[in-house]
Parts: C-alpha cells; structure tokens; sequence
C-alpha cells in the first residue's frame, strides 16, 4: 500500500507533469476555426457545382449517368426537351431537375469522372450547415454555375 503510494508520487505524478510541460511548449496542431482555415489539398473534393459552357449553356445533358455511377444513391435526375424557344443545353436535353442529397453523399468523385461533358465537378466548399435535412438536398438553383456575365463566377 504505502509502496504504491510513493510510486505514484514520485514515479507517476512528474511523469505526467513532465508530459504535461512537455506539449504545453509545442505549437497547437489544431487551428481557431472557423476563423482561421486550414489549406486544403489540392486534389479535395466537397461541394459539387454544375458548369455552363463559355456561351453560358448548360453543360448537363440530363442524361444521368452521374446518378447511375453514384454508390450512395445520392443524385436525382429529370431530363427535359430543349426546344427552340427555350434552350438551356446545346443538345437535345437538358436536366430539368438535378438534385443531390449532401448527407447521402461521400464525396468519392464518380459523379465528376461519370459526366460525358464535364458538368458536375466537385469543388472546394466543404462547409454544410441548415438547421434541418432539407436544407442538404442540393438543387439545380443551388449548383448551377452564374452564367459567364455574372460577378458570381468562379467563386467557391
Ligand atoms: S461524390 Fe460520390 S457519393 Fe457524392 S454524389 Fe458524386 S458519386 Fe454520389
Ligand atoms: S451532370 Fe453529367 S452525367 Fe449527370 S446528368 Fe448531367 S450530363 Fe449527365
């Protein structure tokens, strides 16, 4: 008992506190966020975004293989007709709805290597916040790219 007892205090207590100093000297290896951001790695993928050609069409032809090609079940697609009074796409379709569900989503990417024209593309953003869960499904509005006029592009 009384053996124990000076083991720990004089064995195990300046351990400790020997550990303690030790790491209270080294740089944090965490960071004030949110104001301060780590530097993302080049090749990260989070928020998807959908691109317009540089005429400000539409990339996305609607034709969903991002959906088929996506493990979580994670994108709803709907097709539509471009007609000549309304063109969204430079072809035949366009999606009318695309949707993607951001809690369902894992970011592995097959989305962007799936797409025949290099619509949908994972970007930089990785901060999702909504105060309930349809807040998390992604619509069209909310990825498509401003067209090519607007100050908007090229953000995020
Ligand atoms: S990144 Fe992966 S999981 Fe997320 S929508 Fe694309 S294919 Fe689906
Ligand atoms: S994002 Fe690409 S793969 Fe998905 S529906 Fe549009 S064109 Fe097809």
């Amino acid at each position: 008992m009384l053996e124990r007892f000076f083991q720990n205090v004089l064995v195990a207590l300046p351990k400790g506190l020997y550990t303690t100093l030790k790491h209270s000297w080294r740089k944090p290896v965490t960071v004030q966020y949110p104001e301060e951001k780590l530097t993302l790695p080049a090749r990260a993928r989070w928020r998807h975004y959908l691109r317009r050609w540089d005429n400000g069409l539409e990339r996305c032809i609607g034709c969903a293989l991002c959906a088929a090609a996506c493990p979580a079940d994670a994108i709803y697609v709907e097709a539509g007709e471009n007609t000549e009074g309304a063109r969204f796409s430079p072809g035949e379709r366009y999606g009318k709805v695309y949707e993607i569900n951001m809690i369902r989503c894992i970011f592995c990417g097959f989305c962007q290597e799936a797409c025949p024209t290099e619509a949908i593309v994972l970007g930089k953003v990785y901060e999702f916040v909504s105060y309930g869960r349809d807040g998390f499904i992604y619509t069209k509005d909310m990825l498509l790219e401003p067209p090519p006029d607007d100050s908007r592009r090229g953000q995020g």
